[in-house]
């Protein structure tokens, strides 16, 4: 076996040696549709549907949705478009646990007629208490050893709508003295007067996921069901359920899930950062959410292969967020055009080039692709630069503008700021310039050596556009993990400024990736308008956190 398969990998391949199921291989991705997919997920998602891939198998897209009080069909639509978005697609129909309402009913016949299932009529506290601690058995219901008859009577009760809810469950008999609390005799039903998304209110006993998981796969075929290593403890409770039932033995294998720094993912956290407005929405572009990464610009190829980059572990750990956002800059600068921002502007005004006159100037749209090709940028008397770019009192080594100075404009001509005009507090608000009429790239005859080249953007041409700067949404490695995680978001993590960008891209569409040459990765919000361009920042140039911290 060759040393570079992960764990899952050798698993699989060892079944299709032994010629189990037939060859086969069908995974299944089973969000719960109570919240949006973040970046933990599109880990889970990349590594089932690429596994099932790679042996010639098949992935179900299956909603755990079992318990109607949290979910809701927004989620179930934003789950499947995130998914697709991805770059994957899973078996048709999509499937729903609650399709299978009336089989895992059916099945719960079943183990009640073996004698392995009862109704309890004790509350939720007694329950609990009589679970016991890991390190002691617990006891016994009192209701444990009903007859068949008079639990089959009962659950029928439950299920026609006869008692109330939290009054009776129904449990498993499996053995109170084990040493995994999850033997211990576990609900598999409770009763939920409550309307389900798919099903309305067609029932009002509710299976439990525990019980519903497993056979879910089972109903499925699910060779091989990958999951998080939360559930390995649940394990020989799904298999108990699928032994006992005796139906198709899905198996299922656990993996490390994801975990990043400066990051939360917890589906309760994500849902509080949106509900109290830290976060305007599930897609802000500061979110970890597949769809707020999507708005913030990160490709799916740089995901896809940022998952690819992690592997799959048996242990927990974390992953620096710079890795993700290393992949996004790796993908970007292979497919992102160059176009010229200016995010921060300072007038320069070339006094020697001729008023209202404008002039065509070739760049090239991405250096990084042969096939990229150019475009034209309209040059004239009057551009907007980078107010980093000047600087008054300058070190030798500062190759950009300073008084007396020289700089090349990308793409066009070496200028020289002649003056330095200021406003009655002292600040810069432009320079005056002259340029080198021989001096223009591609066929620059003055001779002159400047070290700098700097972007830039014609002051009549300029679109003026709205761009948001993001920085990361908590300032802390591991948020929460000191008190509050909500004490730890970055109050500075968004930042709203006006730039001017070149015409070219007038009427671009929403969801375009740019590179702001020299400043960075762009992409275009959905909240532009026909008036005004909004951009989001994608991602920084170089890691500029780690030098931050
Ligand atoms: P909860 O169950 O608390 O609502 P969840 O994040 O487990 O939250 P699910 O919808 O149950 O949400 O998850 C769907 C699938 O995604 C599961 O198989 C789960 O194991 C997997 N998953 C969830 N979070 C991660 C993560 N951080 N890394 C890898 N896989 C994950
Ligand atoms: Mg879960």
């Amino acid at each position: 076996m060759s040393e570079s398969l992960n764990f899952l990998e050798q698993i699989i391949e060892t079944d299709l040696s032994e010629g189990k199921h037939d060859g086969k291989v069908l995974t299944r991705f089973p969000p719960e549709p109570n919240g949006y997919l973040h970046i933990g997920h599109a880990k889970s998602i990349c590594l089932n549907f690429s596994i099932a891939k790679k042996y010639g198998g098949n992935t179900n897209l299956r909603f755990d949705d079992t318990n109607p009080v949290k979910e809701d069909t927004e989620y179930v639509d934003s789950i499947q478009q995130d998914v697709e978005w991805l770059g994957f697609k899973w078996n048709t129909p999509t499937l729903f646990a609650s399709d299978y309402f009336q089989q895992l009913h059916d099945f719960a016949v079943v183990l009640i007629e073996k004698g392995l299932a009862y109704v309890d009529d004790s509350t939720q506290e007694e329950i609990s208490d009589m679970r016991g601690k890991p390190t002691s058995p617990g006891t016994e219901s009192p209701y444990r050893n009903r007859s068949v008859e008079e639990n089959l009577s009962l659950f029928e009760g439950m299920k026609n709508g006869d008692f109330e809810e939290g009054s009776k469950v129904l449990r498993a008999k499996i053995d109170m003295a084990s040493p995994n609390m999850h033997m211990r005799d576990p609900i598999m039903y409770r009763i939920l007067k409550a309307h389900h998304h798919r099903t309305g209110d067609a029932w009002c006993i509710y299976p439990m996921y525990d019980y519903a998981h497993g056979i879910s796969d089972s109903i499925e075929g699910i060779t091989h069901s990958i999951c998080t290593l939360e559930f390995e403890v649940h394990r020989p409770l799904y298999d108990w359920f699928l032994e006992k039932l005796e139906i198709f033995p899905s198996r299922q294998y656990e993996f490390a899930r994801l975990n990043m720094s400066y990051t939360i993912m917890s589906k309760r956290k994500l849902l509080k950062l949106v509900e109290e407005g830290h976060v305007n929405g599930w897609d802000d572009p500061r979110m970890p959410t597949v769809s707020g990464m999507r708005r913030k610009g990160y490709p799916p190829a740089a995901i896809r292969n940022f998952c690819d980059k992690i592997g799959v572990a048996k242990r927990e750990n974390l992953i620096d967020l710079s890795l993700l956002e290393f992949c996004v800059r790796e993908e970007l600068n292979k497919t992102a055009p160059r176009v010229m921002g200016v995010l921060d502007p300072l007038k320069v005004t070339i006094t020697n080039f001729p008023e209202g006159k404008t002039e065509e100037v070739e760049v090239i749209n991405n250096p990084e692709n042969p096939d990229g090709g150019s475009r034209k940028m309209p040059f004239s008397r009057e551009i907007w630069i980078e107010r980093a770019d000047f600087m008054e009192d300058a070190p030798r080594k500062f190759f950009r503008l300073k008084p007396e100075g020289m700089v090349r404009l990308k793409g066009a001509y070496i200028i020289q700021c002649d003056e330095v005009i200021k406003d009655e507090s002292g600040e810069v608000v432009e320079l005056k310039c002259s340029y080198f009429e021989n001096s223009r790239s591609g066929s620059d005859e003055s001779g002159l050596k400047v070290k700098g080249t700097i972007h830039w953007v014609s002051v009549a041409d300029a679109l003026s556009v709205e761009v948001r700067m993001y920085d990361r949404l908590f300032s802390t490695e591991e948020p929460g993990k000191d008190g509050d995680f909500l004490d730890d978001i970055n109050p500075d993590s968004l930042k709203i400024i006006n730039a001017y960008v070149e015409p070219a891209l007038k009427g671009v569409e929403e969801g375009k990736r740019v590179q702001f040459m020299r400043k960075g990765y762009y992409c275009v919000d959905q909240d532009s308008s026909k008036e005004k361009l909004v951009f989001n920042q994608t991602a920084t140039l170089r890691d500029n956190w780690s030098k931050k911290k």
